[in-house]
């Protein structure tokens, strides 16, 4: 029975009735309150397409119909909300702010999912340590919000908070993906420091050292209300086993608060690009890279970007080129010309005082300059170049969306994230670069990706662009994808995040030893969620109750 304030959804989660869901909602609503409620219950609820004002049941740049992953329904939690959700075995998928575009937006595996909108309501900055250079944070809290944060508290010329390309996202949600930003700090996982974690049954628990109780703390108060350990966000490991691992990339549990380590403000920076005149510098770019990047003397995440990532930031494909034919290397070169970049463009950041930059950029010139044709610049050399004006800021802490830009590189512009690692040698580099161009032109797509630096590895970026709008090329962007993580599977080449609809593809190729890692990840599952409700089949982990939605797409 459709009650004024939950109207009747456009279809039903798994296994349950239309009087089960209304009594869900009904009582959900008790505990959040009805405004949190938000029901699917037309198609003008699937429209949204902007990244601002982003959709929150469904993924913008689907490539399956946009209906397939949906949710019917998102519920923004103030409080606990998963004794709800298990007593009534309805399955939820959690996002903070559901911005994971490239991957899946805010959609669920298991389509009717009811939507865990966990950024709406918890979305503080609750504490920032200056001097100790950390941040403690609540999922709705975006790289836009802890940076303003910093600004509008005058602390800037102490810590710096490291940001992702793309502002909007969550801090949380984007560590917990495992999520990449671009200073000595890129690496948001290693960066973290303390979960406060909400199980699938509803227990809270504090990780790390937070699982020492704060001789302070009123014990009288809620177990969240309670005030923390003080060395919660300085030392990650406490004692016994270290459980945060087992929340990042799964279903196991939902982050209500974590620690971050922000940067302390190094005293200065310099944002340079050098461009690489030749296709085939790859290898010798990459071999120099990767002894000044285990020591260090690369301080940050640096970002090699093919030659039409950044034309892609400066214009459309159709202010390049009339044609639809795929771009010969002639056509290539003649936009790096027009551009004045290379083939290959190496976007760095130096940090420290003017005497230690002046050392280490002697360093890494040098090192360069040993390819012929290397080109040097720093942002004042090239005012309009928007790629390195926008790394100018990514590079020390300042969130943008200006990176948005290359998506439109076709009409209605879509994109498919294909992510494997490799190893940091000239000779992975180049053979990701060959299989992944060879195979995108075959499927008739340009090659677009970026090689970002670990320390030790590769994360080999490939943008598969597609128009939205065109089922076809939507079709043919999947097929190459699946394709790409075969082939790579085969070669020992793993993806180190997935799209929704490759999730259970991308798991199967982790199979050493008989599939040992997704046993384990499937006992941890089953025991800290019998019934299977949170985020079924998140990273290919599917609990027994929902086995059979196992299947690749
Ligand atoms: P959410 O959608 O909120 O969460 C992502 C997932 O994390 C959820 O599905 C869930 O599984 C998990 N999660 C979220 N919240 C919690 C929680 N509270 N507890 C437990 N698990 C949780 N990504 C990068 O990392 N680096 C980049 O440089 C980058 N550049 C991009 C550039 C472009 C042009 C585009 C379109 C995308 C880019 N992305 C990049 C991908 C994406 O935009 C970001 O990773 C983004 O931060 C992820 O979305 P979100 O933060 O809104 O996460």
């Amino acid at each position: 029975q459709a009650t004024p304030s939950h109207p009747e959804p456009i279809s039903l989660p798994p296994n349950t009735s239309s009087a089960k869901f209304h009594e869900f909602l009904r009582r959900a609503s008790a505990i959040v309150g009805d405004e949190n409620v938000v029901v699917v219950a037309g198609d003008d609820q699937l429209q949204q397409q902007d990244y601002m004002d982003r959709s929150k049941v469904h993924d913008m740049f689907h490539i399956l119909e946009k209906e397939v992953f949906l949710h019917l329904c998102t519920v923004a939690p103030k409080d606990n909300i998963m004794r709800l959700a298990n007593e009534m075995e309805i399955p939820v998928w959690l996002f903070s702010m559901g911005r994971n575009l490239g991957y899946r937006g805010a959609a669920p595996r298991v389509p009717g999912s009811i939507g865990l909108d966990m950024g709406k309501n918890m979305n503080k900055v609750l504490k920032v340590g200056a001097d100790s250079a950390y941040a403690l944070v609540e999922p709705g809290v975006s790289f836009f919000d802890l940076h303003q944060y910093l600004v509008d508290h005058d602390l800037r010329d102490k810590v710096w908070a490291d940001c992702p390309n793309l502002g909007g996202g969550s801090v949380i949600g984007n560590t917990m993906e495992r999520g990449i930003g671009y200073t000595p700090y890129g690496d948001h996982w290693i960066m973290h420091c303390g979960l406060e974690v909400v199980l699938p049954d509803g227990l809270l628990v504090r990780t790390g050292i937070g699982a020492l109780p704060n001789p302070k703390a009123d014990k009288n108060a809620r177990p969240h209300e309670q005030e923390p350990n003080e060395c919660w966000q300085l030392f990650n490991y406490g004692f016994g086993p270290y459980h945060d691992g087992i929340f990042s990339q799964s279903n196991m549990g939902i982050v209500i608060k974590m620690g971050v380590w922000l940067m302390p403000n190094p005293g200065g920076s310099q944002t340079y690009i050098i461009t690489f005149p030749r296709d085939n510098d790859l290898n010798r770019i990459v071999e120099i890279m990767r002894p000044l990047r285990v020591s260090m003397i690369l301080q940050n995440v640096p970002k090699l970007d093919n030659l039409l990532v950044s034309a892609a930031m400066e214009g459309t494909r159709s202010s390049y080129i009339n044609s639809k034919e795929l771009m010969t290397d002639a056509d290539l070169d003649a936009i790096a010309e027009k551009l004045g970049i290379g083939r290959w463009n190496f976007y760095g950041c130096i940090y420290g005082p003017p005497e230690v930059r002046e050392v280490l950029w002697k360093v890494i010139k040098g090192a360069f300059n040993q390819i012929p044709g290397s080109k040097f610049y720093f942002p004042e050399d090239r005012p309009h170049d928007k790629a390195l004006q926008t790394r100018k800021n990514t590079f020390v802490g300042i969130p943008s969306i200006t990176e948005l830009d290359w998506v439109s590189w076709l009409p209605n512009g879509g994109h498919l994230f294909f992510a494997p690692i490799a190893k940091l040698t000239g000779d992975d580099a180049e053979a990701q670069y060959e299989l992944t161009r060879r195979r995108s032109e075959e499927f008739g797509f340009d090659f677009l990706g970026a090689f970002l630096v670990g320390v030790r590895e590769i994360h080999h970026i490939v943008c598969i662009l597609f128009d939205r709008e065109d089922p076809e090329m939507r079709t043919r962007a999947h097929d190459l994808i699946k394709l790409l993580i075969h082939e790579a599977a085969d070669r020992g080449w793993g993806e180190y995040r997935a799209n929704l609809a490759l999730m259970d593809q991308v798991a199967g190729t982790y199979n050493f030893n008989d599939s040992a890692h997704m046993r384990l990840s499937e006992k941890i599952k089953d025991a800290l969620d019998p019934k299977g409700i949170l985020s079924p089949g998140k990273n290919g982990v599917w609990p027994t109750t929902y086995k059979q939605y196992n299947k690749q797409i």
